[in-house]
């Protein structure tokens, strides 16, 4: 090597044949020797990790107590979260039996009970995998299951559900074996049409069967980047014995398939008319992995998901809770921000049904609480913050007046 030409210390490369080069007391380092070095380190330190007890300590709270947790940003939907608070419950104390020491051959084995939730959209599911995820500390990834193909086709392999678990732990194997997935839009990859044969399902019982995989309690290959799966990419192995699986979807029309169920049962009994009306009302109420399967879910699937619970579609005094109850409820939040601006927000009681009732009638649910008060308050919070005023009284008069302008009111539905 010439003396006068400079050189990386490391690779031995020259100054011309890399594109940085930075300059140390003796020596020098260029670009990719940088990047190399970071690897290494982030290797090492990922080893090191994994031989220091996990940064997820389990601190148990009881059923009850989670549900009260829940509570505090979850309006009604008991019996959903009285699901959610037995399985997660159940899944500290798998965990907790599987690090002990003491456990021996001949003790019984606590199998996982992985859930299915079933609810209209905007009726609080994600919100209560959410609320969920805020208490525990397990890892716990949201993913979405519409996203995934089956293997060789455009869009991202099954396996990526575990690359979500495995980035919220910073890539710590052992977390992510001990953690809970929410899947969300399970429905969606439900069979199309009772036969199976006629075209390729891609997106639908392909999908299903490679999830099998994950929810059987094998080890998994995942992608460390997520996406498809290549050939050198460097795989990480997972054991999904331990990873408790949360699944959810609306299953649209899925009513009617509970209502021929549940029908054909009652023709014969004495069921008088009320109770038929009753039964109607929220047919939700009644749903098993038999209705899960006429929608399109294979069976194998469904024995591996053996709770099935529902969500009750939200009413208007629900609606009404929503609107200000929840720890963060809306309300809550404009009041918060008027607060920031030092102006009192009062919001009359009228102004709350009238919301409520106009999310009921243009079908908007929950989910269009928020568009309805942005609607109505974006003039004050546009305005305010420049004027003199310290309080605010939304009115209904005020309420309807910004409402008919918003774009909202174009949107009834019929
Ligand atoms: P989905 O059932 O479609 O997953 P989400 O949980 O995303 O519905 O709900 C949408 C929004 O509606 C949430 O962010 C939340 O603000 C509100 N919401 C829905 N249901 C409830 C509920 N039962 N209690 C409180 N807020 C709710």
């Amino acid at each position: 090597m010439a003396k006068n030409i400079l050189h990386c210390s490391f690779c031995g490369r020259s100054r011309d044949e890399v594109k940085i080069l930075i300059a140390g007391q003796e020596g020098h380092i260029c670009e990719n020797c940088v990047e190399h070095a970071r690897e290494i380190i982030e290797q090492e330190l990922m080893v090191r990790d994994e031989k220091t007890p996990s940064a997820f300590k389990l601190t148990i709270k009881k059923p009850v107590e989670i549900k009260k947790f829940l509570e505090e940003y979850v309006i009604g939907q008991d019996e959903a979260k009285k699901v959610l608070a037995v399985a997660v419950y159940n899944h500290y104390k798998r965990l907790q039996q599987k690090t002990s020491e003491s456990v021996s051959s001949n003790e019984v084995e606590i199998e996982k009970s992985n859930i299915v939730m079933v609810g209209e959209t905007g009726t609080g599911k994600t919100l209560l995998a959410k609320s969920i995820a805020r208490m525990l500390n397990v890892p716990f990834a949201i993913v979405d299951a519409t996203v995934f193909t089956e293997a060789g086709y455009v869009g991202e392999d099954v396996e990526s559900i575990l690359t979500r678990l495995l980035q919220v732990c910073n890539y710590d194997v052992n977390s992510a074996e001990r953690g809970i997935v929410y899947i969300d839009e399970i429905d969606k990859i439900a069979r199309k049409g009772d036969n199976p044969s006629i075209t390729r399902d891609v997106s639908g019982e392909g999908v299903q069967q490679g999830m099998l995989k994950l929810l059987e309690g094998t080890d998994v290959l995942v992608p460390p980047q997520g996406g498809r799966k290549h050939p050198e990419q460097k795989l990480i192995k997972i054991n999904t014995q331990n990873i408790l699986f949360i699944c959810g979807g609306a299953f649209d029309g899925i009513d009617k398939i509970i209502a021929r169920r549940v029908q054909t049962n009652t023709i014969g009994f004495n069921v008088d008319k009320d109770q038929q009306d009753s039964m109607k009302k929220n047919l939700l109420r009644y749903v098993n992995a038999q209705d899960l399967k006429s929608f399109g879910l294979i069976p194998e699937l469904l024995g591996r998901l053996p709770v099935v619970t529902h969500l009750d579609p939200l009413d208007a005094s629900t609606l009404r809770a929503i609107l200000t109850q929840p720890k963060n409820a809306l309300l809550k939040q404009y009041k918060r921000l008027f607060e920031l601006e030092g102006i009192q927000l009062n919001i009359e009681d009228e102004v709350l049904d009238f919301m409520v009732e106009k999310a009921m009638e243009y079908k908007l649910g929950a989910r269009g609480l928020r568009s309805i008060c942005e609607g109505i308050l974006t003039d004050a919070m546009f305005e305010l913050p420049s004027s003199k005023e310290t309080h605010f009284t939304l009115d209904l008069d005020y309420a309807k007046r910004k409402f008919d302008k918003s774009k909202l009111s174009l949107l009834k539905v019929a």
